[in-house]
């Protein structure tokens, strides 16, 4: 594996191998130094809070040197192209670039480009694909359901259409086995591409979330979506929003996730982000362990 720009077809025993070895870091109470010497870049063209934060961590974590490359002060300003940006980070021994881009596609051309020893890792290109999102919550529904997800009910909710945390996901799980995904969500937020095969596909959120082992909801991605997709955040919320009264019909012991940032009291009410059963913070915790297995994977040795 020279980069990491999707889960679309990855082999179950990859997406374990990865889980295995997330699990390990999250277990692991000190440091490694499994990337001393080694120097990687976060390229972000896109704002970002959890995936850069706990990307930069998890290289410090491995002994990594860490650069952050800021578009708004670099030479990007003044018309440097991409692909100059990146040759110039790469002769000065950086061996691996962290890409978020709006562009579907964006960092698999940057991973093109890229000389032999360089890695990329895709940290989401527009609606495509995050795949460490999706590692990181199998990492987080796994360590709460245990591994046979052959007989998990999940319930995916919410605007599933311009989500690449929901693709990256589907892959996922797919890939390791489960079989009853149920996905919700109005018409108009709903894609339609393959996103969606074999998934039993509703607008009735009481349907979707029914006997539920867990509930992953997906924030409104208002910033790549057209007006009116939505006819209001008070409807929305009313038909989609996880509330702990819809939550009831869940599993007794269902869990709840959201990949962040929550739109609070639109996806899902304080009560129920906050509550017992949300796996939300666990998810962060478990990125900065997932990250550092991707990046020990792809630059190590
Ligand atoms: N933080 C995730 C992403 O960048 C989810 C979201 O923004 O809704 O895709």
């Amino acid at each position: 594996m020279q980069h990491l720009l999707t889960l679309d077809g990855m082999p179950r025993a990859t997406v374990v191998e990865l889980l295995d070895r997330a699990q390990h870091f999250a277990d692991l109470a000190g440091d490694s130094d499994a990337l001393r010497g080694t120097a990687v870049c976060t390229l972000f063209f896109e704002p970002s809070t959890r995936t850069r934060m706990s990307f930069q961590l998890a290289a410090q974590r491995l002994g990594a040197h860490v650069l952050n490359f800021d578009v708004s002060t670099s030479s990007a300003r003044k018309g440097e192209t991409a692909l100059d940006t990146m040759r110039n980070l790469e002769a000065m021994g950086v061996r691996g670039f962290i890409v978020r881009h709006h562009d579907d596609g964006a960092v698999a051309r940057r991973a093109d480009a890229a000389r032999p020893g360089t890695a990329l890792v895709n940290a989401g290109d527009g609606r495509s694909a995050h795949p460490t999102q999706g590692l990181l919550d199998m990492l987080t529904l796994r360590q709460a359901k245990g591994e046979d997800f052959a007989r998990l009910k999940i319930a995916i909710v919410g605007d599933v259409k311009h989500s690449r945390v929901a693709r990256s996901d589907l892959h996922a799980l797919r890939a390791l086995g489960a079989a009853d995904v149920r996905v919700c969500a109005p018409s108009a937020l709903l894609p339609d591409d393959a996103t969606l095969a074999g998934c039993h596909v509703t607008h009735d959120l009481d349907e979707a979330i029914d006997g539920a082992d867990a509930v992953m909801t997906l924030r409104l991605q208002r910033e790549r979506m057209e007006d009116g997709l939505v006819d209001s955040l008070e409807g929305y919320h009313r038909d989609y929003g996880i509330t702990a009264t819809r939550l009831a019909r869940a599993a007794p012991d269902a869990v709840v996730m959201h990949p962040g940032p929550i739109n609070r009291g639109v996806e899902i009410t304080d009560e129920v982000a906050d509550g017992p059963r949300s796996l939300i913070l666990r998810q962060v915790a478990n990125g900065v362990a997932v990250r550092m297995a991707v990046l020990e994977r792809l630059l190590a040795g």
